[in-house]
């Protein structure tokens, strides 16, 4: 797969993608991350990307020529399945559409900053909209990367099956079960006997009822009827 995210400041992208399981996603080939900055496709000896609000008013708006010309120039090279804006008013990001993505090829990534973007790219560019919550953030270079990983770890070879994304909180609509390491008994606080059993049955229900437990005292939402 193949992700491009544009940004006014991508230096606050970099470290994230260079650690961990999104550094072994790339190096294995599974993932690739470009990122471009804006400012290259900026107006002017000053490369301008952003400029006043028509109306008045705070706040300074990316302006649509930068934003059209990179993505013009990235939609010359290759086809491309979404073109995503990271937006608070967008759709709330979660494990399912991060399950969607996983299976695309190439994804743009569009990250705002100070008032956001300006709305004509929205209308004539953007395919899909995606918030990581209800609060607003600086910029959307954290939310990219937060689309970045939760679709990276999905692609099939990039966890190893001790770290299977089956086993997840959301993938069953199911939080996941408590886990434990060693020492199996730390300052008298135990770990449950049946998880030293060796009775994998046993171990299996105990994860199951575990995880509806969990999932009905802190998320009753995600069950259906039946189960609450
Ligand atoms: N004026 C916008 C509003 O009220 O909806 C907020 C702009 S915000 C300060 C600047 C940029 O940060 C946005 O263009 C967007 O890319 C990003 N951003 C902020 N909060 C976000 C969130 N919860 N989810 C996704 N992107 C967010």
């Amino acid at each position: 797969m193949r992700i491009d995210i544009i940004s006014v400041v991508p230096e606050l992208l970099h470290s994230p993608l260079q650690h961990s399981i999104m550094k072994r996603a790339q190096e294995k080939g599974l993932l690739e991350v470009h990122i471009h900055d804006l400012r290259e496709f900026g107006i002017g000896n000053y490369r301008q990307v952003d400029d006043y609000q028509f109306g008045g008013g705070a706040g300074m708006v990316l302006m649509p020529e930068p934003l059209a010309n990179c993505l013009d120039a990235l939609m010359a090279e290759r086809t491309y399945d979404e073109i995503i804006y990271l937006t608070p008013d967008g759709e709330t990001f979660n494990q399912k559409i991060a399950n969607q993505l996983s299976l695309k090829e190439n994804l743009i990534l569009i990250a705002g900053h100070y008032k956001g973007i300006d709305e004509r790219i929205r209308e004539h560019y953007v395919t899909r909209e995606l918030s990581i919550g209800d609060y607003v953030l600086s910029g959307g270079e954290l939310p990219a990367l937060v689309v970045v990983d939760a679709v990276g770890r999905l692609l099939p070879g990039v966890l190893n099956d001790e770290t299977s994304a089956l086993f997840d909180s959301f993938q069953d609509d199911l939080l996941a079960p408590p886990v434990y390491t060693r020492p199996a008994d730390f300052r008298g606080w135990k770990v449950p006997d049946v998880l030293l059993s060796g009775n994998f049955r046993k171990i299996e229900e105990w994860r199951y009822e575990q995880a509806l437990k969990r999932t009905r005292e802190r998320r009753p939402d995600l069950l259906p009827p039946e189960e609450e």
